[in-house]
């Protein structure tokens, strides 16, 4: 068996003004051929799964392209056209393939298109036919398309946030294709798409209502006849027309069965949908409840302000609270201000300087802080994930340093990348079990490998772009009405 495989993948926060162009793939993550087997194999992402999966079945691979950038404003047309054109290309001259493995995002908005991946999905479907089986890996955070349902044959969302299933799933999408490729199994597909946005804040899975449906949806796997579930949360700050929860359902040949299950799955979620609303207390509040907490390491949780979610990553309003209160032993991780950590790099470690951080991408993630400093280290921004999220894989931050102002350390940071492994504040000296407080910029990834070293975790209702304080945004094209933005 022979399979192509490939990745596109983008979370598009269509409220920011960052645009996600060439350079921002570049910055992250941009590899072709041979070349994406060898930094995927063994880690733990989709691409890791597949390629592990293939390897140990003998399935080979025909690679075709690793595309992925930090999630911000609509992707260009340019890149999506380059991308789109790329595999096509790959397409044509890979040579006889059983089938296709693709790595794709779901919530990916270029500029001129709601719907990225459906759109990839039709350019793959015109080089490979309707009859070619396509198997795709979709976030948990997919905002699901009619297109991207009709054009896969299979869809594998993660079925966890965190993010911990990945390579799993990246797996499953593997075997699932091989049994499509050899008559095994014959998908048939149910879809459901309630009036439901729900915000971020409230979707993890170790507990609420996705845990409720996660756990319906592991039941019914268990049943042969099935042969995958899932239930997106969907990414809310796409304003699309699609965005929100979605319900996928495939089973062997039995659509009634399909569409039982969904109905199922749907009903609840609308059942409980209050449950996915998200309280979080206001800046001040937050800062001197932490201030507070006798027990260390206290997370002042910047939900609003997570790259992982489209936002700026450079929001200010926390970390100028804590000057205020002259907090002590107190990190903030990370703040991206490439304007910043240059000037920190051309000081030199020891120097003291005076200097704005943060707050300059939009007006919508606080002010510039002005503050006086001292470099304590600078370093070029690798370091490798210890997970449980992306174990393995290498991380770039690009120019890094560790601003002292009085007892608060500022690690500032030139690539935009979510802070959701305890690694991107140890590689820069600091131990953050030994922290007073920490100031995470998370909405919930930073979970999974924080919660188990930490004493005490408040989220804070800070300005910012991943805010689950929809209220806080103004919709335009999300199919109306919808849960929560309408009280239904
Ligand atoms: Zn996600």
């Amino acid at each position: 068996m022979r399979f192509f495989i490939a990745m596109v993948s983008h979370e598009t926060n269509t409220f920011s003004t960052i645009a996600t162009d060439h350079r921002q793939f570049e910055a992250r993550e941009l590899r072709y051929g041979g070349e994406l087997l060898e930094a995927y194999r063994a880690t733990g992402t989709c691409l890791g799964g597949m390629i592990d999966e293939a390897t140990a079945r003998g399935i080979a691979l025909a690679p075709s392209l690793a595309a992925a950038a930090s999630p911000a404003g609509r992707v260009t047309k340019a890149f999506h056209e380059e991308a789109k054109a790329r595999l096509v290309a790959d397409l044509k001259s890979a040579g006889p393939l059983d089938g296709v493995l693709l790595d794709l995002h779901g919530a990916m908005v270029p500029e001129g298109l709601d719907d990225g991946e459906g759109d990839l999905l039709r350019a793959v479907r015109g080089v490979v036919g309707d009859r070619m089986p396509i198997a795709v890996t979709l976030d948990f955070h997919a905002n699901l398309s009619d297109d991207m349902v009709r054009l896969a044959t299979l869809l594998h969302g993660y079925k966890t946030y965190p993010h911990v299933d990945m390579a799993e799933r990246g797996r499953e999408a593997t075997v699932r294709l091989a049994d499509v490729v050899a008559g095994r199994i014959r998908p048939t597909v149910a879809f459901r798409r309630p009036a439901m946005l729900p915000p971020i804040a409230g979707q993890l899975t170790t507990r609420g209502p996705m845990r409720r449906l996660y756990d319906m949806a592991d039941t019914m796997e268990r049943d042969p006849r099935v042969v995958t579930v899932s239930v997106f949360a969907g990414f809310p700050l796409a304003d699309i027309r699609d965005a929100g929860l979605s319900i996928y359902v495939v089973t062997d040949g039995d659509p009634d069965l399909a569409e039982r299950l969904a109905d199922d799955l749907e009903r609840t979620a609308w059942e409980h949908r209050r449950e996915f609303l998200h309280q979080a207390p206001p800046v001040a509040d937050a800062v001197a409840r932490a201030l507070a907490v006798d027990g260390r390491p206290v997370i002042l949780a910047d939900i609003a302000d997570n790259t992982g979610g489209g936002a700026a990553g450079d929001g200010t309003e926390i970390l100028r609270e804590l000057l205020r209160l002259r907090a002590r032993e107190t990190t903030v991780a990370c703040l991206w201000d490439p304007t910043a950590a240059q000037a920190c790099a051309r000081a030199g470690v020891g120097a003291t300087l005076t200097l704005d951080v943060g707050g300059k991408v939009d007006d919508r993630h606080g002010a510039p802080v002005r503050v006086t400093g001292r470099v304590r280290t600078l370093s070029d921004g690798r370091f490798v994930h210890k997970g449980p999220m992306m174990r393995g894989l290498e991380g770039r931050l690009g120019a890094t340093a560790v601003l002292e102002v009085d007892g608060v350390k500022i690690i500032l940071i030139s690539h935009r990348w979510q802070t959701l492994d305890p690694e991107m504040i140890r590689f820069v000296g600091i131990e953050p079990e030994r922290e007073r407080i920490l100031v995470i910029k998370s909405s919930v990834h930073y979970r999974a490998a924080f919660e188990p070293i930490v004493h005490t975790i408040i989220e804070v209702d800070a300005p910012g772009l991943s805010s689950s304080n929809l209220a806080r945004f103004t919709f335009v094209n999300v199919r109306r009405p919808i849960f929560p933005l309408d009280d239904l």
